[in-house]
Formats: structure tokens, C-alpha cells, sequence
């Protein structure tokens, strides 16, 4: 078995986007993302300081904009006011998001041109579609990391246990958008480990740790673990039992160091595409 080293994979694409950015520079146009976060969860402050620090380093602007204690209408107007900011090209909206307010409701309100992390329901709609659009960053991140890896999609067996709209679903359209033969499981999913067993492709997103072990995978077949379970030392574990597993699949991204870090990757990646995008759109 090998790993699969998302770190590897993300130092290439900050690579191409350091140069895609320093070009964007020379031509006057300075890549911006905006960051909103409407939370005081210190989990979230800690991957927000991380993106800042990947975005300065590969030479895209940064800007964060907390809200302290947002109801709905602020955290929608602060969308409005980036999504027509001409300086601005990318935008995420942080999560959690506060009590009654979910991420379907407010981001509509991202301009699908500067929708970096796919949270716009128009951008899941276009990517149903097969049309061109930004995925969240993470379903893209899984689709790169099997690219990387020279594996053959199509008419493989693909099958994603999972079926959030900014994981389970995005990685499933995007399979299938590869001619995949593609499964989505779910918590109603009768038989989960025969189903998973039919995989060549094996994507976990669930969120429960090592849920997923050596029963559930074919021999043979690559695994990407998206999951990240908090451990009680502080430490994170992916919905794969590494250990389990690990003899069975021919390959395997560890947690972490597999779709996070290629995650944020993706995230510098749509922002230089969409400050592209400015040249033909305004
Ligand atoms: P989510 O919204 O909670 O969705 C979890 C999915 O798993 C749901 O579709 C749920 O089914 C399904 N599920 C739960 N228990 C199950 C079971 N026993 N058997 C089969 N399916 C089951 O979570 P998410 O936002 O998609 O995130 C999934 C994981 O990815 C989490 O660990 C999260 O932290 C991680 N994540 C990682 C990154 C990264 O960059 N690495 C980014 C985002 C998320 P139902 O729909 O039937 O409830």
C-alpha cells in the first residue's frame, strides 16, 4: 500500500498558483480572498490564520471580515457588499454558522464568479449540470488527489459514504462527471460494507472515526478519507481505520496530511481563477 501525500500534491498546485498570481500582479490585478467568519470558535480562527498565512505566502491577499454576534441579514449584507467589490474575487463563508442560519440560506448571496468554496446552491446546480463552476474545495480536492494518482475514472466503481452539500454530494457529481460509476451512501444505506466493497474508488465522509475498516474495502482499491474526528489529546483521525485498512487498499490518503492540506490548495487555486475570471467578466 502507499500513501497518497497530500502535502506533495498541495506544494505543486501553490506552486502554479504563486506563478498564476505574480502574473495576475504584473497585469495590475492583485488576487483577493475574503474570508467571513461569523464565529468566535477557536477552531475556526486556527484554520482561518492558516489560510491567511497559505494565501500571503503564494501572493494573494487576504482579507478577514468578523462579524461579532451576526444575525442573518449581516452576515447576507456582508456578503452583497464582497460579492460587489470589484477588489475582491474570492469569497468563503466560515461555518458554524450561527443558531437558525445555514450555509444553503446564505450562500446565495456569494456571487457564483467568486464563489471559491462552492457554497452558492447555483454552483452545486451548474456542476450537476456538467457546466463549468467552482466546487467546494474539499469534493474538488478528492477528484485532484485520484487525478494526481494517474488513475483510470472512468467506468470505475466509485462509491462516497456521505452525502453533505459540501462534501458527499459535490465529490460524487464531480466522479460522475469523470464517467465514474458512482454509489452515494448514506446513514439509511443497508449492507454499508458490501456496498463499499464494490469500490475501486472509496471515498469516506462521514465523520465518525475509523468507521471504515479492512471489511469495508476491496483489495486493491484507493481510499480518500475525508474525514477529520477531533481525538481527545488534541490530535485528528480520519473515518478510515488507517491501521485496518491499510493492508487492503493499494492506496490511501492519511489524516492529516491528505485532502486537508490540498483542500486549502484548491481554495488559492479558484481565487486566482476567479481574479481571471475579472478579465472577461469585470
Ligand atoms: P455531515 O454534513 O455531517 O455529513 C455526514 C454524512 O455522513 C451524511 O450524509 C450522513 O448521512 C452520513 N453518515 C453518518 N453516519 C453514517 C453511517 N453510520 N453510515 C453511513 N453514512 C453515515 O459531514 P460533512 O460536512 O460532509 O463532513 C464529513 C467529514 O469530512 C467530517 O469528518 C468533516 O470534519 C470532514 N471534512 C473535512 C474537510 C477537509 O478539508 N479535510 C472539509 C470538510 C469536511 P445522512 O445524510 O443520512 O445523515
Amino acid at each position: 500500500m502507499s500513501d497518497i501525500d497530500g502535502r506533495a500534491v498541495a506544494s505543486a498546485i501553490r506552486a502554479e498558483v504563486a506563478a498564476d498570481a505574480d502574473r495576475l500582479r504584473e497585469e495590475g490585478i492583485v488576487p483577493t480572498l475574503a474570508v467571513v467568519v461569523p464565529t468566535d470558535d477557536e477552531g475556526t480562527a486556527w484554520y482561518v490564520r492558516s489560510i491567511r498565512k497559505a494565501a500571503e505566502k503564494e501572493g494573494i491577499d487576504c482579507r478577514v471580515e468578523h462579524l461579532k454576534d451576526p444575525g442573518r441579514d449581516e452576515i447576507v449584507a456582508k456578503l452583497q457588499e464582497l460579492s460587489a467589490d470589484p477588489a475582491v474575487h474570492g469569497i468563503i463563508c466560515q461555518t458554524p454558522l450561527p443558531e437558525g442560519v445555514t450555509l444553503s440560506q446564505v450562500g446565495g448571496y456569494i456571487s457564483p464568479f467568486k464563489d471559491v468554496d462552492g457554497a452558492n446552491s447555483e454552483s452545486l446546480g451548474r456542476l450537476a449540470a456538467g457546466l463549468r463552476t467552482f466546487a467546494p474545495a474539499t469534493a474538488a480536492a478528492v477528484l485532484e488527489l485520484l487525478k494526481r494518482e494517474d488513475l483510470v475514472l472512468e467506468g470505475a466503481n466509485a462509491v462516497v459514504v456521505g452525502r453533505s452539500t459540501v462534501v458527499g454530494k459535490p465529490a460524487a457529481l464531480l466522479l460522475l462527471n469523470e464517467s465514474a460509476t458512482v454509489t452515494v451512501c448514506h446513514s439509511r444505506t443497508k449492507d454499508l460494507a458490501a456496498v463499499c466493497r464494490e469500490a475501486d474508488v472509496l471515498v469516506a465522509a462521514v465523520g465518525r472515526a475509523g468507521m471504515i475498516t479492512a471489511d469495508f474495502v476491496k483489495p486493491g482499491a484507493t481510499v480518500i478519507d475525508v474525514g477529520t474526528n477531533p481525538t481527545e489529546d488534541g490530535g485528528l483521525v480520519g473515518d478510515v481505520d488507517y491501521e485496518s485498512v491499510a493492508p487492503v487498499a493499494a492506496r490511501l490518503t492519511p489524516v492529516p496530511r491528505g485532502v486537508g492540506p490540498v483542500t486549502t490548495a484548491l481554495l488559492l487555486r479558484h481565487t486566482v481563477v476567479a481574479a481571471e475570471l475579472t478579465k472577461t467578466h469585470g
